[in-house]
């Protein structure tokens, strides 16, 4: 369940979430706390969810987290693991620039490495022994087949 992809979707369908969410996407600003928590509880709470469930992009800074682990307390839920994919900056600009989406201009870019730095990565002393780190470097099937070997040792 990746927030991003929840967001874009909502942009694209021209949803009043949609409206509010797209300056802050543009910018490569975190949306406001309160708007991704509802819609994350909203997206947990659906049928789909109810076997077990990945967050790609969720919690991105430690309030959200803080009420995330509330939400999971309140239903009796826990994390299983955190992955904490690794790349250079280099690395990661090299593909945001490949991919081309709407909100990959520099200056967004930029702004979201800022944020990740700043208010993403103290998440990862925070899980401390939930986190799962796995080498993000290249091809997808690479990567998709380390996390797949990590989560199975893990
Ligand atoms: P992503 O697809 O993960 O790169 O997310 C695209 C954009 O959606 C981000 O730059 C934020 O504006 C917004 N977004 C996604 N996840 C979150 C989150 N957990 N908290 C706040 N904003 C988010």
């Amino acid at each position: 369940m990746s927030t991003g992809d929840i967001f874009r979707a909502n942009v694209t369908q021209g949803t009043e979430l949609g409206l509010l969410a797209q300056k802050y996407m543009d910018a490569g600003d975190l949306v406001p706390d309160e708007i991704t928590s509802a819609m994350v509880a909203d997206r947990i709470a659906e049928a789909d969810a109810t076997p077990g469930f990945l967050l790609d992009g969720f919690p991105r800074n430690i309030p959200q987290s803080e009420w995330f682990a509330g939400l999971l307390a309140d239903r009796g839920l826990d994390l299983d693991h955190v992955i904490l994919l690794t790349a250079p900056d280099e690395v990661v600009v090299g593909r945001m620039l490949a991919r081309g989406r709407a909100d990959d201009t520099d200056s967004a870019i930029r702004r979201r490495l800022d944020i990740y730095h700043t208010e993403t990565t103290p998440l990862i002393d925070y899980y401390g022994e939930k986190i799962v780190r796995v080498d993000g470097v290249g091809a997808v099937e690479e990567v998709q087949q380390r996390i797949l070997a990590a989560l199975g040792q893990a």
